[in-house]
């Protein structure tokens, strides 16, 4: 690990503490953990997790908490055509975490299996001020171009589509561990050998990405 010396890696997703000295993380937390959590950290309600009747209160419990200083993005979130919830209830609650996003300023980290349609549609609909990253993104070279062109960021974990990687600029994508096995600089190291440039380098723009597109101050 001496390649990685002194050097900061920023990981913009995780469930899990990290197991990387040097590495600054936005932990996806549930909402009864999120004020005894003192670090970088995200709320939502993700499609999965979505549970009628209580599905009112879960979407206050992210109101309620998202204005919390640590609190610095909105989700997971999203729609998910594999999941058993119904498609309908859903979008609704997806829409509710939009306007949450909307009105703390804070971004929206994004959940979507086989839904892009919709997002986009949602996401012209909206016009949002606030950037929406699709966290996890392993789609192909025609998908990732469609959402640059309507203004999505992405997130790539340790398992991506190498060439889809290639073609986004730096300056549109983060580096997650996600719920995976692998350390955040396993994922750095794969994804700085597919864009042939050095760690350093990735880092950097990481870092630059958080503080741009986020709002961060790393
Ligand atoms: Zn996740």
């Amino acid at each position: 690990m001496i390649l990685f010396r002194n050097m900061q890696l920023f990981n913009f997703h995780t469930h899990k503490s990290s197991s990387f000295n040097n590495e600054i993380s936005i932990w996806n937390i549930s909402v009864e953990d999120v004020e005894k959590y003192e670090g970088l950290c995200s709320v939502g309600v993700h499609p999965w997790d979505i549970r009628e009747p209580e599905v009112i209160a879960q979407i206050e419990s992210v109101r309620n908490r998202s204005l919390l200083g640590n609190v610095v993005a909105i989700g997971e979130c999203g729609l998910d055509k594999l999941c058993n919830v119904d498609f309908a209830l859903q979008v609704a609650v997806f829409e509710q975490m939009i306007v949450i996003s909307e009105t703390s300023q804070k971004p929206l980290i994004l959940h979507c299996v086989k839904a892009f349609d919709e997002l986009i549609s949602l996401k012209n609909r909206y016009a949002p001020k606030q950037n929406w990253i699709i966290h996890g993104f392993r789609g192909n070279v025609i998908q990732a171009k469609q959402l640059l062109q309507t203004g999505f960021y992405f997130s790539f974990g340790a398992k991506y589509n190498s060439e889809a990687i290639k073609v986004l600029p730096l300056w549109t994508f983060f580096i997650e561990t996600d719920d995976a096995l692998e350390c955040i600089a396993d994922v750095y190291s794969k994804i700085a050998t597919d864009r042939n440039i050095s760690i350093e380098e990735l880092s950097e723009a990481m870092k630059m990405n958080a503080n741009n597109i986020l709002k961060l101050k790393i």
